[in-house]
């Protein structure tokens, strides 16, 4: 066949190598923003969420039809996930329909010189085919900032007080990757493609990592690769949802097998946060998340989010 009639990857194969084709529109749940992170180590940060489709796991099974019925690893299921509905539906977004986006609402500057965080989130935004999108599109926005400010150099544009304020020498380097993005998981995910979003994508990865009380059995909840995998980014946070006291003697069987007694400097990236949808329901278990993170020396957090405005998603 000539060369002029052939296709991209038929031309690569005769070439003797698969061409990648990458994406050029991403699917998201829903996108939304400025608003400020409600939870977590970066709480009250000015950020745009960027929600992706589809999760490997299903807490308080669908619609928290699990709640108050013994989970698989024979405990009582105490939460459900609060945005199943939501990470189910979305629309997909040509990547500069997403550029556009962020210009229309006036964040675009902000966000590419890191004063608004992205938070990847989901769903679960680590499996394969989120992660692929959604690098591709981090790509296709640093080409279009670069190409709108050529002769700029992009780290002099980062705010230097948001640098200082994460602190540690180790934490530098990732956190001048701009954007600057958050990565949401639940740590149940690993392979190659997590190596390139993290060290080359994500300043800081939340890992929320799940209890019996998810109503998730343990062998899809701890997944030692996964946890390595994390662990090895300068930044990342281990956070638990609580509802009891018995909930930190889980934390550290399941946990500290593959991170807290192997790794002891990990305890202190652990947050507890109260579980809960509602106000009432946070009040409830507030108290408890509090008296374990003072007793066990580790972080608290609370849920902004639902105490400002009843709801956890979209705000
Ligand atoms: S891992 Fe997160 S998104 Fe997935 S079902 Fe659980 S709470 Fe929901």
């Amino acid at each position: 066949m000539e060369d002029k009639l052939m296709t991209g990857p038929e031309r690569a194969m005769k070439r003797g190598r698969p061409e990648t084709i990458k994406p050029t529109s991403i699917h998201f749940a829903e996108m939304f923003g400025p608003v400020l992170q409600g939870e977590g180590f970066s709480a009250g940060v000015p950020s745009i969420f960027m929600r992706q489709s589809g999760c490997n796991f299903i807490c308080g099974h669908h619609n928290g039809n699990g709640v108050g019925k013994i989970g698989p690893d024979g405990k009582e299921i105490t939460w459900w996930c609060d945005t199943e509905v939501v990470w189910k539906s979305g629309k997909t977004w040509q990547f500069s329909e997403v550029v556009d986006w962020l210009k229309e609402i006036g964040e675009w500057d902000r966000v590419m010189t890191g004063h608004t965080h992205i938070i990847q989130t989901g769903g679960e935004p680590t499996m394969t085919a989120n992660a692929e999108a959604f690098m591709a599109l981090i790509d296709y926005m640093r080409k279009v900032w670069k190409e709108e400010y050529s002769g700029i150099i992009l780290e002099k544009m980062a705010p230097s007080s948001n640098i200082k304020h994460y602190g540690t020498p180790d934490t530098l380097p990732i956190m001048s990757l701009l954007p600057r993005v958050e990565t949401e998981t639940n740590g149940s995910v690993h392979g190659p493609h997590l190596d390139k979003l993290f060290t080359e994508y994500v300043s800081q990865i939340n890992c929320s990592a799940k209890l019996a009380n998810s109503g998730m059995p343990y062998s899809m909840r701890v997944r030692p690769e996964a946890l390595e995998q994390i662990r090895k980014h300068p930044n990342h946070w281990w956070k638990f949802v609580v509802s009891h006291e018995r909930d930190w003697t889980e934390i550290m069987e399941d946990y500290g097998p593959d991170l807290f007694h192997k790794y002891p400097e990990e305890m202190q990236r652990i947050i507890v946060m109260p579980a809960g949808s509602t106000t009432p329901e946070l009040n409830e278990t507030s108290q408890v998340a509090w008296n374990m993170a003072v007793e066990h020396n580790v972080r608290f957090c609370d849920r902004y989010q639902v105490r400002v405005w009843e709801m956890a998603t979209g705000k």
